[in-house]
């Protein structure tokens, strides 16, 4: 018998029918599983906290005392449970905002109650939310960390609670099953880095001895994980780099050197040379490129795409340029068109909304060779469009698009043309690489001279009247203004500003000015409609939501005004703040929030008045958020999800795992080969090796972990 083959119901506590509810529920299927599901969280049950000794920091913890007041607010959904607590000095506020009057029934002022939460900090005062609560037993023995088990709420409803792990637990790590349990890394890793066995780890994670053993085991399962993700990456990159052949760019030519010398108005950054340095040894290499090209908003992205494409033409080849909504691909269009007149290129614009009548002469320009440019959108990939020889193809804001769109491009050719995908969401280095597995990095960090500053503030409701002021001001200056809300219309559950509420709202207070509205439930023509007037300057304010956030370049705006901005992520407030600074010698920034907004909350938006580095504010943004919530992520289905490691704040010891996998790999160059079983699961998932989808990934790394366990003798690796 292995732990894969034994059945739950075995467990003590468990049984036949809880069983089955776990695996239903919760994934879990055998004792396997049972072992790696780790608590999310722990509480300290070894100390009582007194109030005063609370802070923002503290994880969960535990208070005694008794209640001493207890009201209920509020009527319907606002109902509500307010109880005064006090542990003897001080009094501290408990609120619930569910199952209101069954838990004030349950609860007392006479007897003494142990309180677990997490302190909650607002309006100088800190107060527990929801707070699981205890009658205080002054017989029972002392305790220590608690590891709390992730539930789900249909899980709770079928009767699983928390108490069941410990118990079953306990019966597991009483199996020899565990006691034996084969380490999974080698002697030399653990011993130079100091780690415990994974028998040891093991039982800590569900059982710690205190915090920093704790700390110790969490630290060697993080490792673990990371280091069986990284030898995955490092194989797959290998086997890519022996892998696709690619165009073969030997010559750097008349037109790229012609643009160079003759046209460019400005002198090229240092980080867009050396971005383009990259670029050209990829393409001398006969393998395809395939390159993710990070920079800021602003950054000059566009310039580094079209001179890549002029090393295509050069090379008697054509290139695309794909942008994800049509103005973005007009705009592309209209900014190269006139370099491209002067080096005598030919170049054309493809869209949805392309009439068939001047199709068919693009069409046909293509199939002969004689278009060098395509710049549209999605509709280059329809199967009607047929290249002569595509050279290189561009993607302007990957987020937009998945992997499985790129693959199609790629199938224009029978050779695969180089790949160059753009995008202004900057993130980590580190977690570039892992997440992108399959796409090199470069990255221009480096914006071009003279760039003007944006003044960011942020201002609460109240300060209404200042900002139409600013707003006005700034209109008389012949400026335009963008005002963005999270809303289209008024949610009734939610306390949130709207545009079609805006719209109206910003039309009376500025009656002498035209006013564009767009939104994601307008057809693509009505926005591209009302994106073109505000552009032209035909109307001067645009009133929007998040759709206007991509690309879009009107530099005569001044101004962007960002309501509920504590509703938006850091990331895309940066992005929407991008859409201003791009003319007018001084712009500005506001954020807008109700008065009273969350400690954390202020602490995030604090960081956009003080900085404009898009790098720093991503990263402050998954320290905030988790990656998981990163724009663009959740839909391109990126691994961001570990198992007990994070992305972002493990990035140290993913450099630590990445060279430990390295150097396993170089000592044994057999396990570079993948095994039947691995691409058949590859295949099963559908999904190209990298990026993954995070269940394909635990899965990866569960199977990488037991076949390195079993066919490398790691004593004889050193
Ligand atoms: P993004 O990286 O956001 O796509 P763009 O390519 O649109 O940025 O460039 C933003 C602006 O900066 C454009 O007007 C572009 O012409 C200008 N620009 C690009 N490179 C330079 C440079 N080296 N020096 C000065 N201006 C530049
Ligand atoms: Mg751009």
């Amino acid at each position: 018998m292995t732990l894969e083959q034994s059945d739950l119901k075995y467990l003590k506590g468990i049984g036949p029918v809880r069983a089955d509810i776990l695996k239903k529920e919760l994934d879990l299927n055998n004792w396997a599983d049972m072992l790696y599901y780790f608590p999310f969280r722990y509480v300290d049950r070894s100390r009582y906290y007194k109030i005063s000794q609370l802070s923002d920091d503290l994880p969960y913890v535990q208070i005694r005392g008794h209640f001493v007041n207890f009201a209920v607010e509020g009527e319907g959904r606002k109902k509500r449970l307010k109880a005064a607590f006090s542990d003897g000095n001080s009094i501290m506020e408990v609120i619930w905002f569910a199952k209101v009057d069954s838990i004030r029934e349950s609860l007392n002022r006479s007897t003494e109650y142990v309180l677990f939460g997490k302190p909650n900090y607002f309006n100088g005062h800190y107060s527990l939310v929801h707070p699981e609560v205890e009658k205080y037993d002054p017989a029972a023995p002392p305790k220590g960390l608690e590891g709390v088990y992730p539930l789900s709420d249909s899980a709770r409803k079928r009767g699983i609670s928390q108490r069941l792990f410990p118990t079953a637990m306990r019966s597991l790590f009483a199996s020899p099953l565990v006691a034996n349990i084969p380490e999974t890394l080698p002697q030399e890793i653990l011993d130079r880095h100091g780690f415990m066995s994974l028998a040891r780890a093991l039982r800590e994670m569900h059982f710690p001895t205190d915090a920093e053993t704790l700390r110790a085991a969490r630290q060697r399962m993080k490792f673990e994980e990371l280091f069986y993700l990284q030898l995955h990456i490092l194989r797959y990159a290998r086997e890519r780099s022996h892998a696709v052949p690619g165009y073969l760019f030997s010559r750097v030519g008349e037109k790229f050197n012609g643009f160079f010398f003759d046209v460019l108005p400005f002198p090229l950054t240092g980080a867009q040379k050396r971005v383009l340095k990259e670029i050209r040894a990829d393409m001398a290499t006969g393998r395809q490129m395939n390159r993710l090209l990070q920079g800021d908003v602003g950054s000059g992205k566009t310039m580094v795409a079209f001179m890549t494409m002029l090393l295509a033409v050069d090379n008697g080849m054509q290139a695309a340029l794909m942008a994800p909504t049509e103005i973005l691909a007009t705009q592309h269009y209209e900014s190269l068109r006139p370099w491209c007149d002067r080096l005598g290129l030919k170049i054309a614009l493809l869209t949805g909304s392309t009439k068939k009548k001047d199709r068919r002469p693009i069409h046909k320009a293509l199939q002969d060779g004689s278009l060098d440019i395509l710049v549209g959108t999605h509709a280059l990939l329809e199967d009607t469009v047929e290249f002569h020889r595509l050279g290189v193809a561009v993607i302007d804001e990957q987020h937009r698009f998945g992997v499985a769109q790129r693959a199609r491009l790629w199938r224009k050719g029978s050779v695969a043309p180089h790949v160059l995908v753009m995008t202004a969401t900057p993130i980590p280095r580190t977690l570039a690489m892992t997440v992108y597995g399959d796409l090199e990095v470069s990255v221009i960090d480096e914006l071009p001279p003279g760039r003007k500053p944006i003044a960011t503030s942020l201002r609460y409701d109240d300060n209404r009247m200042e900002i139409n002021q600013m707003i006005g001001h700034e209109l008389r200056e012949g400026r335009q203004v963008y005002i963005v809300y999270p809303l289209i219309r008024e949610n009734p559950k939610l306390e949130l500003k709207s545009v079609e509420q805006g719209f109206e709202r910003i039309c009376g207070t500025f009656p002498q000015y035209k006013v564009s509205m767009v939104h994601g439930q307008l057809s693509p023509e009505k926005k591209d409609a009302e994106m073109q007037k505000f552009a032209s300057g035909e109307t001067r304010i645009m009133v929007a939501t998040t759709v206007i956030e991509v690309g879009v370049n009107v530099p005569n705006a001044s101004v962007m005004v960002i309501e509920n901005a504590e509703r938006f992520g850091l990331s895309q407030l940066h992005q929407l703040r991008g859409r201003v600074g791009r003319g007018a010698d001084r712009s500005y920034c506001v954020l807008v929030t109700k008065r009273n907004i969350g400690g954390d909350t202020a602490k995030r938006l604090k960081i956009m008045t003080e900085t404009t580095d898009g790098f720093l504010i991503s990263e402050a943004d998954m320290k905030f958020r988790g990656p998981g919530d990163i724009e663009g992520t959740q839909q391109s289905g990126l691994p961001m999800k570990l198992h007990v490691a994070d992305l972002v704040n493990d990035s140290y010891l993913m450099g630590v795992a990445r060279e430990a996998a390295r150097g396993i790999l170089d000592g044994n160059p057999s396990l570079y080969a993948r095994t039947q079983e691995e691409d058949s699961l590859l295949e099963q998932k559908k999904s190209s090796p990298l990026p993954l989808s995070p269940a394909s990934l635990s899965l990866l790394v569960s199977e990488l972990r037991s076949r390195f366990s079993k066919e490398i003798d790691w004593s004889q690796i050193s």
